[in-house]
C-alpha cells in the first residue's frame, strides 16, 4: 500500500463527520445500541465492534489501521506507552517454565520485566550480544520460546541481523519479538525479514512532540486477537482517544520530520567525525561501524539518534559542556521536534569507563542552528 495513501487516506470515512478533513476525537467510554439483537451481535464480536473503549474506539481504530498498513502487518493495538506495549506483547507469548532470549542492554523497562517481574512466574531470559547468531544457538534450550530483540540498541546502536534470528527460530517454534522505536516502520520493516512481533514506544518518533506517551504492538491477525482478548483486556492499558487523535495528525509528518532528523544527522555525523575532541562515535550509519553494511541492508534511512564519548572524562567538565549547549535539552526520551543530549554521567559514578558518554537526538531545527552550538561550546571542552 502506498505510504502517502495510508498517511492521508487509508480509513479516513469523511462522508461520516459532515467531510471534516481532520477526524474527530470519539471521547466516549461506552457505546449504546438501539435493539437487543444488535447488541448481542456486537458482543460475540467485541473485537470488531464498538462496546466499551477499553476494547474498541472509532478514533482509536483509525489509528490502528494506519499503524498496521505502515508496518505491512495485519493487524496492529495501540496502548498506553512503548512500556504497555513491551509487556502485552512478551507476556501474551510465555508460560511458565519458558525460556526467552533477549538481547544484552535492551531498553530499562524491557530489562525490568525480564530480570525482575518474569522470574516470579518461573519466565527466566537469557541476554546476548546479538551481533553474533551462534550467541543465540549457544543460549538455546529446549525451553526457549520467545527471542527478544531491539535493533538497533538504545545507547550503543548494535544490530542484530533480522533474517538471520527469523529463519533461526521458525525453525524451532520460538516467536520473536523487536522493539523497532529506533527506526520505525519507515526505516525497517522487521516483518519483511520475518520477524513475529513488531513492538513501538509511539511516544518517540512516531507521534513526534513530546506530547503523548504512547505503545504500539503489529503483528499477524491470529496473535493480535489472542493478545486483544487476554492481555490487552485485562491490564486495560488503552491509548486514550484525545492522545490517538494527536498521534493521528503526528502521522501525516512523519515522513518529512524524519527525513530532516535523519539529513541534519549525517551533517552532524561529518563535523563530528572531524572533532579532536570526541573519542568514539556509536551511530549506525558511521562509516567506522563494523555493522555498516547489516545497516544498510535492514535500514532504509539513518535516523537521528547517536552516542558520542568524549575525549575530556572530568565530570565537571562534561557538565559544564551539558550545561553550555544552548539548543540542546538536558532529558530522557528523544523522536521529537527538540534536540536532547543524554548524558551518562546523570546515571553513573566518576571513575564509571562509562562517564564520558553522552547520546544525542537530532530534532527538527536547521542543521546550521545545531552544529553552531555544537561548534562554539565543543572548542572550549
Ligand atoms: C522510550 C522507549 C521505550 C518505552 O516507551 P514509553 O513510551 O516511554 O513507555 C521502549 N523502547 C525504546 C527503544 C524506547 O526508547
Amino acid at each position: 500500500m502506498n505510504q502517502s495513501y495510508i498517511i492521508n487516506q487509508l480509513a479516513e470515512e469523511r462522508e461520516k463527520y459532515f467531510h471534516a478533513v481532520a477526524p474527530p476525537i470519539i471521547q466516549t467510554s461506552n457505546f449504546a445500541y438501539p435493539t437487543v439483537d444488535e447488541f448481542m451481535f456486537a458482543i460475540q464480536n467485541e473485537k470488531d465492534e464498538h462496546i466499551y473503549t477499553r476494547g474498541n474506539n472509532p478514533t482509536v481504530d483509525m489509528l490502528c489501521q494506519k499503524m498496521a498498513a505502515l508496518e505491512g502487518a495485519e493487524d496492529c493495538l495501540m496502548v498506553g506507552s512503548g512500556a504497555a506495549a513491551i509487556t502485552n506483547a512478551v507476556m501474551s507469548q510465555v508460560n511458565a517454565g519458558d525460556h526467552i532470549i533477549c538481547v544484552q542492554n535492551p531498553y530499562s523497562w524491557a530489562n525490568h520485566l525480564m530480570t525482575k517481574i518474569l522470574p516470579r512466574f518461573d519466565v527466566h531470559t537469557t541476554f546476548i550480544d546479538g551481533t553474533k547468531i551462534e550467541n543465540f544457538q549457544q543460549a538455546y534450550t529446549s525451553k526457549t520460546k520467545l527471542i527478544y530483540l531491539e535493533s538497533p540498541v538504545s545507547w550503543t546502536f548494535e544490530l542484530q541481523n533480522l533474517a538471520e534470528i527469523a529463519e533461526f527460530s521458525k525453525k524451532r517454534g520460538i516467536t520473536t519479538v523487536i522493539d523497532n522505536s529506533y527506526c520505525t516502520a519507515l526505516c525497517q520493516k522487521p516483518i519483511d525479514f520475518g520477524i513475529d512481533i513488531v513492538i513501538y514506544s509511539a511516544t518517540k518518533y512516531y507521534n513526534g512532540h513530546s506530547d503523548v506517551v504512547a505503545g504500539a504492538i503489529c503483528s499477524s491477525k491470529e496473535i493480535i486477537t489472542q493478545i486483544f482478548h487476554n492481555e490487552y483486556m485485562t491490564f486495560g492499558n488503552i491509548l486514550a482517544p484525545q492522545n490517538a487523535w494527536l498521534m493521528l495528525r503526528s502521522l501525516r509528518t512523519l515522513p518529512i520530520r524524519l527525513k530532516q532528523s535523519s539529513e541534519s544527522t549525517i551533517e552532524i555525523m561529518k563535523y563530528l567525525y572531524k572533532s579532536p575532541k570526541i573519542e568514539k562515535i556509536w551511530y549506525p550509519f558511521h562509516e567506522n561501524n563494523p555493522q555498516l553494511d547489516l545497516a544498510h541492508q535492514q535500514m532504509k534511512m539513518p535516523m537521528g539518534m547517536f552516542t558520542v564519548a568524549l575525549k575530556n572524562r572530568n565530570m565537571s567538565a562534561i557538565k559544564k559542556f551539558c550545561k553550555s549547549l544552548q539548543n540542546f535539552l538536558i532529558a530522557v526520551s528523544w523522536g521529537g521536534h527538540e534536540s536532547l543530549i543524554m548524558p551518562k554521567c546523570a546515571f553513573v559514578q566518576e571513575n564509571d569507563p562509562q562517564v564520558n558518554m553522552i547520546r544525542f537526538y537530532i530534532g527538527l531545527e536547521e542543521t546550521s542552528y545545531i552544529l553552531e552550538d555544537l561548534d562554539r561550546n565543543l572548542s572550549i571542552l
